[in-house]
């Protein structure tokens, strides 16, 4: 069975778990998703997925922590 919802706004903009990541424990560069820009290894940023089942480790994203802050101001 298929428990993918349909119908909703794909654009849902909450449950979202987002975890600082130090500059230390960022071990390689990530591709930023919302300007398409690496954040390179070294630096602090920020890890988020939606907490919405089901979910796995692949939809964890890492964001700019400006980046984030900018897109979610609320979060
Ligand atoms: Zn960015």
């Amino acid at each position: 069975m298929n428990s993918k919802r349909k119908g909703e706004s794909p654009s849902v903009d909450e449950n979202w778990v987002v975890r600082p990541v130090t500059g230390q424990a960022a071990r390689k560069a990530y591709l930023c998703p919302s300007c398409r820009q690496e954040i390179s290894a070294g630096v602090p940023h920020i890890v988020a997925w939606q907490d919405v089942w089901p979910y796995s480790i692949e939809d964890r994203r890492h964001w700019h922590t400006s980046c984030w802050r900018r897109t979610h101001p609320s979060i």
